[in-house]
């Protein structure tokens, strides 16, 4: 799987003072960072003590302020993913999204190693995929041959390679970590789970949306992931908005 759910918000209910002993609540069902935002919520309201049954556990009470769209609360609980063997069409994609935090393999450094294969859109049948591959073998030709050239010149190593690599496709494997909060998140998989994304990135943000919605559900309970006439998966809020 290219997306991993490598990190996330860990919270320490005592630490806050506020919430202590008997009251600091027991973890069940729901995470950490999901427990924080409540806090949150909590704090701006001083209802520690839970007065209202409606919004009593973490699940009502997040379902409650997605209602309110009082989104700030959620920008406390953060998770990040870690994306390997992901395309650079894809993360130009990805970091459109400015709310997240990215750490990229730098192409200035690596250089592309021999046996490297592009990455397959996941639409490519078998012979699109050879096609991909003739035109990445030949990029990389390319790259060797102009990075040679360059280093014949007497252009020291990363200021050869940031030239050489413009020959690279859009194809070009790269592995880049994505930390955003719960909103950016949210947002992110509304609009790349949907039909109308790329089908690329949109499998990457089900698949990744699958990991988050285990770790935070309550978060995301309002998501679900439905089938495509195509037979690949998209991402649905029953919400008004995603924010
Ligand atoms: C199907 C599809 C087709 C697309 N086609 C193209 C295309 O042809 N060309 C192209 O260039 N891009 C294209 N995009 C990218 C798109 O325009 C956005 O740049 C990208 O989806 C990032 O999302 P966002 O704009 O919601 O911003 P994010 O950075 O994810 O921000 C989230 C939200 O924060 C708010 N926000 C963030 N920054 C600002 C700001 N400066 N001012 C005001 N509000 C802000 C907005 O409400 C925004 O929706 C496409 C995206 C999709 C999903």
């Amino acid at each position: 799987m290219p997306s991993k759910l490598i990190a996330w918000t860990d919270y320490d209910a005592d630490a806050t003072e506020f919430l202590t002993g008997a009251e600091a609540e027991i973890r069940d069902g729901h995470s950490a960072g999901e427990e924080l935002v409540e806090f949150a919520g909590r704090v701006c309201y001083g209802s520690f003590n839970k007065p209202n049954p409606a919004t009593n556990t973490n699940a009502k009470y997040i379902a409650n302020i997605k209602s309110l769209a009082h989104t700030s609360v959620f920008e406390h609980g953060t998770l990040t993913f870690l994306f390997t063997k992901v395309s650079r069409s894809l993360t130009h994609e990805l970091i459109r999204h400015r709310h997240f935090s990215y750490s990229q393999l730098s192409q200035r450094f690596v250089v592309p190693k021999e046996g490297d294969e592009p990455v397959r859109h996941v639409t490519m049948d078998d012979e699109e995929f050879t096609m991909l591959m003739d035109a990445y073998a030949h990029a990389v030709v390319s790259y060797d041959r102009l990075l040679a050239h360059l280093t014949a010149r007497g252009i020291l190593a990363k200021k050869a390679k940031e030239v050489a690599r413009e020959v690279l496709p859009n194809a070009t494997p790269t592995n880049i970590v994505v930390t955003g909060n719960y909103i950016a998140w949210r947002h992110f998989f509304n609009v790349r789970g949907s039909e109308h994304a790329d089908a690329a990135i949109r499998k990457e943000a089900v698949e990744a949306f699958e990991q988050a919605a285990h770790q935070s559900p309550n978060v995301f309970a309002d998501m679900v992931v439905y089938i495509l006439e195509d037979g690949s998966k998209a991402i649905h809020t029953h919400l008004h908005r995603a924010y």
